[in-house]
């Protein structure tokens, strides 16, 4: 976090202390929205509102959806300002921006439409039913147009994105059962729910929204009524129906489709709302409607829902999208590039480089999506070809950040020495005392596990010890952490802190 508290307090809080503890501010400025708006509220709108830096005056806030974000802006900048000005006076305007966000602005067709609406209970027009299904007026996410269906009436899913079709996803063997699945389910006509719900899980970037979206594209264009929702947007729809009272108009209305997609069902949280999810899960199965699912882990660790909805989310078919393997890589890579090629014509890229990206980028699809546009933008500026060696430069930093962190001998004696109030001297000595040894060997431990430096090496780095010195103390570490879960976290605590 970067933190600009000196600069320009001007008049303001003029103490001599430039600026308070903006951190230690902000700590206090969650823990007051927390007791003020209630657990489910915060918990649905501020858990991932984060700082990230204070300068000039401006606090500038980051969500992870751009979804979070209108609905922060309209809903709740006024409290949130006034509530930070209460712990720090010389903030005077709050920003919200989205983490890492990428992704080019899609264009909003219905931002110029006018929306004289300040929060949900002032909408003018609309029904209660409509209310309970619309976003807000400031949102700028596409209305969907249900293909069939009553009279007109908008359902506001999140809109699909058109470049993600099962056309442009790549088969390959981690992902085959998935992609057979959701394309099984998509061109289902008339034989009823399959699989209900599919519930697909993968780490990040293996192409679970993909998926979706694909499915999402094929059920429309069979004729079927889709809806697809992110669990931010569930949340809202059921946070604004409760409050407009239609919450049965706003069930009533999701049974009134053929398919329920629902994306990242890992951050649905807040008890009213996985109640009402459950409800909800149970109306659509229970009435033969299609539902998919996805998450970033299995229905088995989702540990802010209950065990129902658990169990209901687990009880029709679970399917895991694996890592890519490299030959999925290179393909999915050479789509891209392919996909890119059409409105950059002179946009040329080697097999040599090809290969060496699909090799060099081994952790997910979004990380290889963001290669091609480095390529791309490194092709444009400097009108020179690509070769591997520009390559390299080009995506150093997409390599660099998945490698394991080399950790260095020394860096663990320090940690582990704070950490146990000794002095790194003391571990290198010959001192025998419990107070010394026990730090001493889980310092050999980790030098063992977490670099690639041999026995001997590790001995003679520990104050010139003899290599079954350092044997014994990895060998009884392992013993104790297998009995111990109190060491045994400790000891992963300690990894995790060298290694990032
Ligand atoms: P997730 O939702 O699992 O985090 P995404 O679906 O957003 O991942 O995928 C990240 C990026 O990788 C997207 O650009 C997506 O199109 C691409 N991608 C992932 N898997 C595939 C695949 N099998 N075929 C084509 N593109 C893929
Ligand atoms: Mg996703």
């Amino acid at each position: 976090m970067h933190l600009d508290g000196s600069t320009a307090d001007g008049g303001n809080g003029g103490d001599g202390r430039g600026g308070v503890d903006v951190s230690a501010a902000w700590g206090r400025v969650k823990r007051r929205l927390r007791a003020e708006l209630g657990e489910d509220v915060f918990a649905s709108w501020f858990a991932r509102l984060e700082l990230e830096e204070v300068s000039g005056g401006v606090a500038r806030l980051t969500v992870p959806t751009r979804f979070l974000k209108s609905w922060i802006e309209s809903h709740y900048i006024d409290r949130v300002l006034t509530t930070f000005r209460a712990e720090a006076e010389n903030i005077g305007r709050i920003e919200v921006g989205v983490r890492g966000a990428s992704a080019p602005a899609r264009p909003a067709p219905s931002a110029g439409k006018p929306s004289p609406t300040s929060g949900p209970l002032t909408r003018l027009h609309a029904t209660a039913t409509q209310a309970a299904l619309q976003g807000p007026g400031p949102m700028v996410e596409t209305e969907i147009a249900v293909p069939r269906g009553d009279a007109g009436v908008d359902l506001n899913g999140a809109p699909l994105d058109a470049r993600l079709t099962f056309a442009s996803f790549v088969v390959g063997r981690s992902n085959a059962l998935a992609h057979a699945a959701a394309e099984r389910i998509a061109r289902n006509d008339g034989e009823g729910a399959l699989y209900n719900p599919l519930y697909v899980h993968a780490g990040v970037g293996l192409g679970k929204t993909h998926l979706l979206h694909a499915a999402g594209h094929a059920a429309r264009e069979a004729g079927r009524r889709v809806i697809y929702l992110t669990a931010d947007r569930f949340m809202y729809g059921f946070v604004n129906a409760l409050k407009t009272q239609s919450a049965l108009a706003f069930k009533e209305k999701l049974r009134a489709i053929d398919l329920l997609i629902l994306d990242d069902v890992q951050f649905i949280q807040g008890k009213s709302i996985q109640t009402e999810f459950g409800h909800t899960l149970n109306a659509l199965i229970d009435s033969g409607r299609q539902v998919v699912v996805a998450s970033d882990r299995p229905p088995t660790e989702l540990e802010t829902l209950d065990e129902r909805v658990r169990s209901r989310l687990a009880g029709g078919l679970v399917v895991e999208i694996g890592n890519l393997d490299e030959g999925l890589r290179t393909s999915i890579l050479s789509a891209r590039l392919a996909a890119v090629r059409q409105s950059h014509p002179n946009f040329e890229v080697s097999p040599q480089v090809s290969a060496y990206v699909a090799r060099a980028i081994t952790a997910n699809g979004r990380d290889l999506e963001g290669a091609v546009n480095r390529l791309l933008a490194h092709a444009t500026l400097t009108g020179a070809p690509v070769t591997v060696e520009t390559a390299e430069s080009a995506i150093r930093d997409l390599v660099k950040n998945r490698e394991p962190k080399r950790v260095k001998i020394e860096d663990i004696q320090k940690l582990v020495a704070s950490r146990y109030n000794v002095s790194r001297s003391d571990i290198l000595s010959e001192r025998r005392t419990a107070a010394v040894v026990k730090p001493r060997q889980i310092a050999m431990y980790l030098s063992k596990v977490l670099t690639l430096r041999s026995l001997p090496e590790i001995g003679r780095r520990f104050g010139g010890r003899d290599h079954t010195t350092v044997l014994h103390a990895v060998r009884k570490i392992e013993k104790q952490i297998g009995e111990d879960a109190v060491l045994g976290d400790e000891v992963e605590l300690l990894k995790r802190m060298l290694q990032d």
